[in-house]
């Protein structure tokens, strides 16, 4: 149960300015520079970060560099870089509010989202990679009987990873616990409008144990620290979640350095598909509602495209547009909010100049459209649903990554595929309808990588997370995440 009273005095806390963490230290930037860290809520400056340079991210890199090659992280034994982990995990538990409010008062989520998606998550992420550190097995292959061929996994070294706003601590905790589960070295770099909690887990990483050197944290511009970190001779492997532009800039900077392997999870315009025999129509509507609008649809795999049969189409939408209605958008801490800011102004303007030109191109404005509570200086934007969006409309194809739901009406199965996969992206999507053998045939015919079956949302970390097509490469979550982690390496022996 969120406490309120503990909530609003963590709100006000002041927080002094954080510098970068490299080698266990905090520093300023060797530019001097700092970046103002300003509130969706209100708009207010909360504090400063410092501005990493270049210079810095080599510095970070270095001390990643050395604490691989000194073994003083990889060489421990499993059971006792596990052991660490879990007190790690133990640690962000035990401050779970406050991490949670402090990620909100920079990023906007709500915080009944974010208790259980943002702190909960990345204890949970944690402890599940720390359970498997001492049960990864190498393998022995079925050769003749002269020769031995062991397969061992190995660390690859250094590990630059990049995070976005929306969820830093839930994606970083994603990238994190497999990568330093198996031994390698990491450089972070958080999202300039959301790096606070991420700092703060570091230190947690810290005081848990993990040493210094083997996660580090880099604060700043991605045209500065993350340009660095990608063009980099001596990062072996970046592991990324953000926009597909910045992820083509990513695989560009690998192929003029050293060809680091580059995992990307980016972008969707992901299709909930809702058939006319849906068991309970008015369920579907409320979850759906829920799919798109909760931290204000700025949620990678928001189910922001809605294709509803048409025998359905009207009675589905107006069930959605109370449901949309119902949702209580305002300021993230306070614990009644169902949907919170936007994280910056920039995203508020762009997401209502997508609802302009969606209309332009013919969609018609049923519900929403504006934005709200401007007199807070916050970014607040009413959750908004644009029905008659056909296939070609730019908001059937680009991403908003914000509270803006396009709806599309469709004749029948094959008529739903051909419109759920008409687009550049493959992330995931939904579909409702209580035909069990028509579900298993739009599994197969979806191409994304995460079809949600008459719900949205919530697979948790057991299941793997990533995207098709332009959505990205590689997978988070599961333990197929130590794929991007680990190398194998063959020892052939002749006996
Ligand atoms: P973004 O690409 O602008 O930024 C992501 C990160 O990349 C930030 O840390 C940023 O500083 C850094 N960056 C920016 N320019 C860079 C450069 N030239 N070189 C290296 N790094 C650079 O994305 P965002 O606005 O923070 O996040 C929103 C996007 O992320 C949306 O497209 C959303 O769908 C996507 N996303 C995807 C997933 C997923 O799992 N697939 C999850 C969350 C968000």
């Amino acid at each position: 149960m969120l406490d309120q009273a503990k909530i609003d005095l963590l709100r006000n806390t002041p927080i002094a300015s954080r510098g970068l963490l490299i080698d266990g230290q905090m520093s300023p930037s060797s530019s001097g520079e700092s970046l103002e860290i300003v509130s969706p809520i209100d708009g207010q400056v909360l504090t400063t970060t410092a501005s990493g340079t270049a210079e810095d991210t080599a510095r970070a890199i270095a001390s990643a560099r050395r604490a691989f090659d000194d073994g003083r992280w990889r060489n421990m034994a499993p059971a006792a870089r596990k052991k660490i982990m879990h007190k790690w995990a133990d640690l962000i538990d035990a401050e779970a509010l406050e991490l949670a409010v402090l990620g909100v008062r920079d990023n906007g989520t709500e915080i009944s989202m974010a208790i259980r998606g943002e702190s909960g998550s990345a204890a949970g992420t944690i402890r599940y990679y720390a359970e498997a550190i001492d049960k990864l097995y190498g393998q022995i292959a079925p050769t003749a009987p002269e020769f031995l061929g062991l397969v061992h996994n190995e660390p690859i070294g250094v590990v630059g990873a990049i995070i976005p706003w929306n969820f830093p601590l839930m994606i970083g905790a994603w990238k994190l616990g497999p990568a330093l589960a198996v031994g390698n070295s990491v450089v972070l770099k958080p999202s300039e409008m959301a790096s606070l909690s991420l700092l703060r887990l570091a230190e947690l990483a810290l005081e848990a144990g993990i040493p210094e050197g083997v996660f580090n944290v880099v604060t700043g511009k991605g045209s500065v620290v993350g340009e660095a970190m990608s063009n980099s001779m001596d990062v072996d492997v970046i592991v990324f979640t953000g926009s597909g532009t910045t992820g083509r800039r990513l695989l560009e900077a690998s192929a003029r350095s050293n060809m680091k392997r580059c995992y990307l999870e980016l972008g969707g315009k992901s299709a909930n598909i809702v058939f006319a025999d849906t068991k309970n129509l008015a369920e579907a509507a409320k979850v759906s509602a829920a799919g798109i609008f909760r931290n204000s649809g700025q949620v990678c795999v928001a189910g922001s495209r809605l294709l509803v049969e048409a025998s359905v189409h009207d009675e589905f939408v107006e069930l959605l547009g109370k449901e949309a209605a119902a949702l209580r958008v305002g300021d993230p801490l306070d614990v009644n909010t169902t949907s919170g800011a936007i994280n910056n102004g920039a995203q508020l303007n762009q997401n209502l100049s997508f609802v302009e030109t969606a209309q332009n191109e013919g969609g018609t404005l049923y519900q929403g459209g504006n934005q709200l509570l401007a007199d807070s200086g916050g970014f607040y934007m009413e959750p908004t649903i644009i029905t008659d969006v056909q296939q070609q409309h730019t908001l059937a194809q680009q991403e908003v990554f914000g509270p803006v739901l396009a709806v599309t009406a469709f004749n029948d199965e094959a008529h739903a595929i051909e419109l759920a996969n008409s687009t550049d992206f493959g992330l995931a999507g939904g579909l409702w309808t209580a035909d069990l053998s028509r579900a298993h045939k739009m599994i197969r015919a979806m191409r994304t990588g995460v079809v949600h079956v008459n719900t949205y949302g919530g697979p948790d970390v057991t299941v793997p997370m990533g995207g098709v097509k332009q959505s990205g490469n590689g997978h988070d979550k599961s333990l197929h995440a130590f794929d991007k982690f680990i190398d194998l390496k063959t020892a052939w022996i002749k006996l």
